[in-house]
């Protein structure tokens, strides 16, 4: 046994347990020790797409039946799984890429097998939005370290104009995850909906071959894109400076904006900020910013 064997098997590794494991996000060799002992160990791989986890696993040399579980059987699918567990099996259990339960399934299955009594343990590894946070460096520590995680924005422009007017007021970090073919669009509404001067950070095709990573102010973010066609290939996960204390300095919280959107229904831009600056008491200017980011979202839709 190689000595990295030793140090991954030196942990027991129970039956009848449902064990989730993060695997990379790109580059291969970011599997952990524990991952690759715990998927040669398991009686069956259930994953998203078999035909994925099966090219991953035999990269590093290991053959497992494979069980399809993905967002449309991940109910049915769970219940076969807790019987497996019930007779003493060791499933494992991984998404396409990255930590299972993130922006993908997963939750469903360890809920059911929960349920059914049976124990659930994490293999902890590769996830593309703590992998940004990690070199986000003072977008993040302006926040105390804190961050909301906002998944996929939604892909409408009312509605994404709407999120991002909502993430607005946070006085610390948020991440958001895109896909090539939205970089672009995002990348204007972020812009258009956040003061220019607020930092993001733009990991693109972080562990691959052209991994990119920039800072910069939210107003310059569509000329970098626009700068080399290359930047829009891959996978995106963007960290979004927080408002740090000018939240507290009257920016608008999520009261703020929820009372906004309320009287933007029945007003005009400028009324509605005023209105809403009077009630709320954040700074009517933002208040009118973001107003005007959900009028420039309900004309697009
Ligand atoms: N569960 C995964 C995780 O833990 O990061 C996320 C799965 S989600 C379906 C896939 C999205 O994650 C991609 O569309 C992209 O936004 C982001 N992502 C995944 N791999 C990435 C990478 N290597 N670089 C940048 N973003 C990545």
């Amino acid at each position: 046994m190689s000595d990295w064997i030793s140090l991954a098997a030196s942990q027991s590794y129970p039956a009848g347990t449902l064990y989730v494991v993060a695997t990379p996000i790109g580059n291969v060799a970011d599997l952990s020790l524990r991952a690759l002992h715990v998927l040669g160990l398991a009686d069956a791989v259930a994953c998203e797409d078999t035909r994925n986890t099966g090219q991953l696993l035999s990269r590093v040399g290991l053959q497992r039946p494979l069980v399809a579980v993905h967002e449309h059987n991940e109910r049915e699918a769970a219940g076969r799984i807790a019987e497996r567990l019930a007779a003493g099996e060791r499933i494992a259990y991984v998404s396409d890429a990255g930590t299972p339960g993130i922006s993908d399934p997963g939750a469903r299955l360890v809920e059911a097998v929960r349920a059914a009594g049976h124990p659930v343990v994490p293999l902890p590894g590769p996830s593309a939005a703590v992998a940004a946070l990690s070199v986000a460096g003072d977008l993040l520590d302006a926040g105390a370290g804190r961050f909301t995680f906002a998944g996929f924005l939604p892909p409408k422009p009312k509605a994404r104009a709407e999120a991002i007017a909502r993430l607005a007021g946070l006085d610390h970090a948020w991440v958001c995850y895109e896909a090539p073919h939205r970089i672009a669009d995002t990348l204007a509404a972020l812009a258009a909906g956040l003061p220019g001067e607020r930092r993001l950070l733009v990991g693109r095709e972080l562990t691959k071959l052209f991994e990119d990573i920039a800072v910069m102010p939210v107003a310059q973010a569509p000329d970098w894109l626009a700068a080399d066609p290359n930047r829009a290939k891959g996978e995106f996960v963007l960290v979004v400076e927080g408002a740090g204390s000018a939240a507290a300095d009257g920016l608008p919280d999520a009261e703020a904006q929820r009372v906004l959107s309320l009287l933007l229904a029945e007003l005009p831009a400028k009324r509605a900020a005023k209105l809403a600056a009077a009630i709320t008491g954040a700074q009517t200017g933002a208040l009118y910013q973001l107003a005007l980011a959900q009028r420039a979202g309900d004309a697009d839709d």
